[in-house]
């Protein structure tokens, strides 16, 4: 689709050079042969077409990055390219999803093809990871804004939902926590140790797609962290209508994030910093044996509404935003 803006400012022989050059970095950059029997139709038509198979429910997703808001200009498009697929299918992931394909919508100020290449690469080294169709989009001209559209499947009925979490269930989280927020600090300034591993986490999430799908039997709740361990908690408490205490010695963390706290005085930050991309899941404690997955238990659902987190020896009430007092 073009811009109303370029139909206004274009006579018609421009337009088409437009749609020209849409059209030809569409089938430079996006267009591959599909590699999924639900794929029935795939780019080139006004929509694409998706075979759901007999007792499946399809998992919709869509997330945006916006240049200066979501990611920094200097980034470079190879990881921009994963990390855009990377916290769609994240989502998936937290459902209990089996990706199958995307749509893409590219608005771009300009056509560098460089920059598309690279981008293109970083995205589908990721998407072949799980055998995804390139399906359909939209191409468009303004500020760079980035946007995929993930579809996954999911048996009937089986989706882990965020209100699904039951008092006694216990809280399991996968990896560890504040790597990326380290990242973000890097990038605004801090200097200290494992600077590598955390830009990694920060630029190159990693979706828990086999994790997701190893506890979908098994959980009752779950949630992906993208805006912060206690914030993305605190979904699935609120809309489970029940509470949570943690225990913060439990929660995993890197030795690079340790030293941070250590040097700044910032234990907060593995439960408040986003864009770890990691799992969050409740569970009945008969089930836990059964988890074939690497996960940490770090706190139990209460009837208890509200938060509550033990910190050497203590017991506070932890908002999302940090404050706490003393119970
Ligand atoms: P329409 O005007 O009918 O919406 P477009 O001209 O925007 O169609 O797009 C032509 C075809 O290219 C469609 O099949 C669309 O899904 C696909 N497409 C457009 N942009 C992208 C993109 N960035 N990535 C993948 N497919 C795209
Ligand atoms: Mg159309």
């Amino acid at each position: 689709m073009l811009n109303q803006q370029d139909k206004n400012s274009t006579i018609d022989r421009n337009e088409t050079v437009v749609e020209l050059a849409e059209f030809n970095l569409i089938q430079q950059f996006f267009t591959r042969s599909a590699q999924r029997k639900a794929t029935r139709l795939s780019i080139g038509d006004d929509c694409a077409l998706l075979a759901i198979p007999e007792g499946y429910e399809l998992a919709i997703t869509t997330d945006t990055m916006v240049e200066n808001i979501h990611f920094f200009p200097d980034v470079s498009p190879e990881d921009l390219g994963h990390k855009l697929l990377a916290v769609n299918l994240s989502d998936l992931a937290s459902m209990g999803a089996d990706p199958v394909a995307i749509t893409l919508a590219l608005t771009m100020p300009n056509v560098d093809s460089a920059w598309l290449k690279a981008f293109a690469g970083g995205m589908f080294t990721l998407a072949d990871q799980y055998q995804l169709d390139l399906i359909g989009g939209d191409t468009t001209s303004g500020p760079l804004t980035l946007s995929i559209q993930a579809l996954g499947l999911v048996p009937k009925d089986q989706a882990l939902r965020r209100s699904a979490a039951k008092v006694g269930d216990l809280i399991y989280v996968t990896g560890c926590f504040g790597d990326a927020g380290l990242g973000l600090k890097i990038k605004q300034g801090y200097i200290g140790q494992g600077i590598q591993q955390a830009m990694e986490r920060f630029n190159r999430p990693e979706p828990r797609i086999k994790e997701g799908l190893a506890i979908r039997s098994l959980a009752n709740a779950c949630i992906d962290i993208s805006d912060g361990l206690a914030a993305d908690l605190g979904h699935i408490l609120s809309s489970s209508n029940v509470g949570a205490k943690l225990d913060y010695a439990q929660i995993p963390m890197s030795q690079a994030v340790i030293t941070y706290m250590q040097l700044t005085g910032d234990w907060r930050m593995p439960l408040t910093a986003g864009e770890d991309y990691e799992l969050c899941f409740t569970i009945v404690p008969e089930n836990v044996s059964k988890l074939n997955v690497a996960c940490t238990c770090i706190g139990v659902v209460e009837e208890s509404r509200g938060l509550r987190l033990i910190r050497d020896g203590k017991t506070s009430n932890f908002n999302i935003s940090g404050f706490e007092h003393f119970l």
